[in-house]
C-alpha cells in the first residue's frame, strides 16, 4: 500500500509553485490528525488554548469517539515548522482523527513533534492559553464559550446562533455538521449555548480587549446557521447586525467587523453595512448548478442559486466588491456518489466559479472540507477530496486570482508561507506576501 509520505512528496514534486507547507497543511486538514493523550491540553486550566468548537465540529469522530480527546480537549491550532520539509511557521486548525497517519507526539527529549508514517516531518509549536481566557464573565461563562478566538488569536469568532434553521435531511447542506455539534455537545453536558445574548457577548469583548494587550485580535465575524424565520422575534440581517450595531457602539472601530451571513435582498444588505459590518461573506458553498442544488437543498429551496449569485453582486455595490468575501467548501465537487470524478473537471468547474466573481472585482476565499462523520456527504467519504484536488485549487486559485488583477483579500492577516494565520485552509499560506494588511 502507498504510504501517505510518497503521495505527499510526489505532489510537491509536480507542484512545486505551491508552497510544501499548504501541501502538508491541506493533507492534515483534510484528513485530521491524531494526538498522543501526552499532547492533549488540560482544558481551561492549563496553559495551551483548547479547541472552542466555535461553530462545526471538524473533527473526524464524534464527541464519544474521540476517547481521551473528548475529555482534555485537543489544542485549537498547532504551528509547524522545520523537518524534513524545511517548513516554514505554518498555522493549521486542528481536525481530530484516530485514524490519521499524521500523529503528534513527544519524542525522546519531550519536544512535540508531527510524525506522518511514524517519521519527524515537523516541530510542533502550541497555542498559548491567551490571558483573557483565564477570566469569566460574571454568570460564570468562559469566553472561550462566547468568543472564542482562532487564527493564532487574530480573530474573534461570534457564532451567535449555533443552529441552523435549515434543518434535516431536505434541508441542511450535506456537508454541514452545525446542528449535530450543537446536539452532541449539550449531550456532553458541555457549556454550549444557543442563542449568544448580546450583553454577553459585549462582556466576553469587554474582558479580550483588557487583556490582549498585544492587540493580537484583529477582526470578528457574527455567524451562525441560516434564519429563514425568526429568533429572538428577529429576521436574519436585523439577528446578526445587532451584534455589530451594540459591538460598534461599544468598541468603535476596535475590529473589523465581518459577517457570515445568506445572501440576502438588497435592503437587508445595506442594514449589515448600517449597523457597523466592514466585509461580508454571503457563502456560495459550491459552484457547480447541479451539485449546489443537491448539496444546498435549503438554500436551494428558499433563495435558489441564480438568485444567490445576483445577491452576492448586488452586494458588492453596497460594500464595494474588495469587501464581499464568499466562501466554498473546496473539495465537496469530489464527493462520492455524485461529484466530479475526476480532479480536472473539479478544478475546471471551480475555476469558472473564481473567474465568474474574480473578473467583477469579488474575491471569494474557501475552508477545506472535512468530512465530518455525521453529515451525508462524510458518511459516504470519510477521507474527503484527494490531496491532488486541494493542491491544484491552490494553484488555480493564485492563477485566476493574479489574472485578474487581484491580491489576497482583507481581513484574513498577512498571506504568504510563513507568515499566514488563516487556518482552515491553506489559501493564504499560498499567496505572495505583502505589506499592506
Ligand atoms: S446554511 Fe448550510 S452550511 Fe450554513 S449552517 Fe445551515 S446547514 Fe450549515
Amino acid at each position: 500500500m502507498e504510504l501517505r509520505t510518497d503521495l505527499v512528496e510526489d505532489l510537491m514534486g509536480r507542484f512545486p509553485d505551491v508552497p510544501r507547507e499548504a501541501v502538508i497543511k491541506e493533507d492534515l486538514l483534510r484528513g485530521g490528525l491524531a494526538f498522543d493523550d501526552t499532547a492533549l491540553t488540560d482544558n481551561e486550566n492549563g496553559d495551551v488554548k483548547p479547541k472552542s468548537y466555535f461553530i462545526f465540529s471538524f473533527d473526524h469522530r464524534t464527541l464519544p469517539e474521540l476517547g481521551t480527546a473528548a475529555l482534555r480537549r485537543p489544542p485549537e491550532e498547532i504551528v509547524l515548522t522545520g523537518g524534513p520539509y524545511e517548513l516554514r511557521r505554518t498555522v493549521v486548525s486542528v481536525r481530530i482523527n484516530p485514524d490519521s497517519p499524521y500523529r503528534v507526539a513527544a519524542d525522546d527529549d519531550g519536544r512535540l513533534k508531527l510524525f506522518l508514517d511514524g517519521r519527524e516531518i515537523a516541530d510542533v509549536g502550541l497555542p498559548p492559553m491567551p490571558e483573557y481566557y483565564r477570566h469569566t464573565l460574571a454568570n460564570g461563562k468562559q469566553v472561550m464559550e462566547v468568543a472564542p478566538t482562532i487564527q493564532w488569536g487574530y480573530l474573534i469568532y461570534l457564532t451567535a446562533y449555533r443552529l441552523c434553521q435549515y434543518f434535516g435531511a431536505t434541508e441542511e447542506c450535506q456537508y454541514c455538521d452545525i446542528n449535530h455539534n450543537y446536539r452532541q455537545h449539550k449531550a456532553a453536558g458541555r457549556p454550549y449555548t444557543g442563542v449568544k445574548p448580546v450583553d454577553e457577548v459585549l462582556e466576553a469583548l469587554e474582558i479580550i480587549n483588557k487583556y490582549d494587550t498585544a492587540r493580537a485580535s484583529t477582526a470578528y465575524t457574527l455567524t451562525g446557521g441560516s434564519i429563514t424565520r425568526k429568533v429572538d422575534g428577529l429576521a436574519e440581517a436585523d439577528f446578526y447586525g445587532r451584534y455589530a450595531q451594540a459591538i460598534e457602539e461599544r468598541f468603535p472601530g476596535r475590529w473589523i467587523g465581518k459577517v457570515v451571513a445568506q445572501a440576502l435582498p438588497r435592503e437587508d444588505v445595506q442594514r449589515f453595512k448600517d449597523y457597523g459590518i466592514q466585509i461580508y461573506h454571503p457563502n456560495y458553498e459550491v459552484w457547480d448548478k447541479y451539485l449546489f442544488e443537491l448539496y444546498c437543498p435549503g438554500k436551494e429551496r428558499y433563495v435558489g442559486r441564480e438568485e444567490w449569485h445576483r445577491r452576492i453582486l448586488d452586494s458588492a455595490e453596497i460594500f464595494g466588491p474588495r469587501n464581499v468575501i464568499p466562501n466554498f467548501v473546496a473539495g465537496v465537487e469530489m464527493a462520492e456518489p455524485f461529484g466530479f470524478k475526476t480532479v480536472s473537471e473539479a478544478i475546471d468547474s471551480t475555476a469558472e466559479g473564481l473567474q465568474y466573481f474574480m473578473s467583477r472585482g469579488i474575491t471569494p476565499r474557501f475552508t477545506t472540507w472535512c468530512p465530518e462523520p455525521t453529515t451525508p456527504l462524510g458518511k459516504t467519504n470519510p477521507h474527503g477530496a484527494p490531496l491532488e484536488y486541494h493542491v491544484r485549487l491552490l494553484q488555480t486559485y493564485r492563477q485566476v486570482m493574479e489574472a485578474n488583477g487581484l491580491t489576497s483579500p482583507p481581513g484574513y492577516g498577512p498571506p504568504g508561507p510563513g507568515r499566514a494565520v488563516f487556518s482552515v485552509s491553506s489559501f493564504m499560506d499560498s499567496l505572495p506576501p505583502k505589506d499592506d494588511i
